[in-house]
């Protein structure tokens, strides 16, 4: 099935940079992977993730009229027969015992990190986790049939085989990358696009040939790896300076990423969203915009690879919510309005955030969908990254 996807998109390679996406003709429609699950409470009182993201990533494409009953697939969450495929039995055993007692031992809170600010207990943990590595499974699998699928509950890409780091139980990217590599992709390029570096899925493949992976995150930011690259290992960092532009983005996407897509002759993309890259992100200090990014990864699609986008961190529900429902408009070929129609802002007006002050909620935020861009000089440090990048490829 790959091989024949692969074979028949090939040669259709449409360029659209800019305004709508143009889908081959011949690829399946997109599709838009979720599950009300994501409604119940999770994380607990004070924790950055307690914000509306996914529900109200759907609530407002709802609103919008973009998603279709035809265009959704609710996902089911992945088996621990599944999950042993890159977890340890121990840890699993572990968190499912203190999902169900809600409660850990000092022992096992040093052990497996789960139980701690960091990554909190709260009810329905486990399914919740097994939830979204089921919904990455599934999106390869529907990518793999041609179809350019989107799961914004995806990017849980700190998540250990043995632990819980960086507010990930589980690892879902490498699901998704397993299951492309068992359907046939020989090689596979992850894209993480989060401000933090994509550690958890860097480690998993790195002695993995058929999988590259590519990771643009901030520098001096926590898991403080990912300051160079390995490219023997198929390993590339880009760890760039605070307050990374919209410019500085665009080039290394021109001059670096894509180049290397094309050197590794990739078969199937999977690329992680995070929106904590985005201007206005309470815990990190890039300044992108979402219209930038909309059109990297669309640049990304028109390649016409197995295409799979996954989301991410993110701790502003405004701009979380705009980029994300932005992102599927785009790739499902809506126009972006300049204004958010009225029920849209009053829903926007709802969010609540506690890391954000109210007097830092922009106006933008509330009424439109797209970002002014942010453009900016780019630094010599940026352009070193790249010719050094480009001495491998
Ligand atoms: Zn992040």
């Amino acid at each position: 099935m790959q091989g024949l996807v692969s074979e028949s998109m090939s040669r259709n390679n449409p360029s659209s940079t800019t305004g709508q996406l143009s889908l081959a003709t011949n690829r399946p429609s997109p599709l838009f992977i979720g599950s009300d699950i994501y409604r119940q409470p999770a994380f607990g009182f004070n924790h950055p993730l307690n914000i509306v993201r996914h529900s109200a990533v759907v609530d407002l494409l709802t609103i919008l009229g973009w998603l279709t009953a035809d265009a959704f697939r609710e996902s089911e969450a992945a088996t621990v027969n599944q999950l042993l495929e890159f977890h340890d039995r121990a840890y699993l055993k572990a968190l499912q015992y203190a999902d169900s007692t809600g409660s850990v031992e000092a022992d096992v809170r040093e052990r497996y990190r789960v139980g701690t600010f960091e990554n909190p207990l709260f009810p329905g943990l486990f399914e919740r986790a097994a939830m979204t590595v089921g919904g990455s499974i599934l999106a390869a699998e529907l990518a793999v049939e041609g179809h350019v699928v989107f799961h914004p509950s995806g990017g849980t890409h700190h998540g250990r085989p043995d632990r819980a780091a960086g507010f990930c139980y589980l690892n879902d990217p490498v699901f998704a990358i397993m299951t492309l590599l068992e359907k046939g992709s020989e090689r596979v390029m992850y894209l993480d696009l989060d401000a933090h570096h994509g550690d958890g899925v860097e480690d998993a493949f790195y002695e993995e040939p058929r999988v590259t992976t590519v990771s643009i995150h901030e520098q001096n930011r926590w898991p403080f790896s990912g300051t160079r690259s390995h490219p023997h290992a198929g390993a590339f960092n880009f760890s760039v300076p605070l307050q990374f532009n919209d410019s500085e983005f665009e080039y290394l996407m021109k001059n670096a990423v894509l180049p290397l897509a094309d050197a590794i002759d990739a078969d199937a993309l999977v690329i992680c969203c995070g929106a904590d890259c985005l201007a206005g992100d309470p815990l990190s200090h890039m300044q992108l915009s979402n219209t930038t990014l909309w059109n990297a990864v669309t640049e990304l699609v028109a390649l016409n690879k197995t295409t799979m986008i996954l989301g991410g961190g993110g701790y502003n529900p405004w701009t979380v919510t705009r980029y994300w429902a932005g992102m599927w408009g785009r790739i499902a070929g809506h126009e972006i309005p300049d204004r958010l129609p009225s029920d849209a802002r009053a829903f926007m007006r709802r969010m609540e955030c506690d890391l954000i002050d109210v007097e830092d909620i922009e106006e933008q935020w509330l009424t439109t969908i797209a970002d002014t861009p942010y453009p900016g000089t780019i630094r010599d440090e940026i352009k070193s990254m790249v010719t050094d990048a480009r001495t491998h490829y």
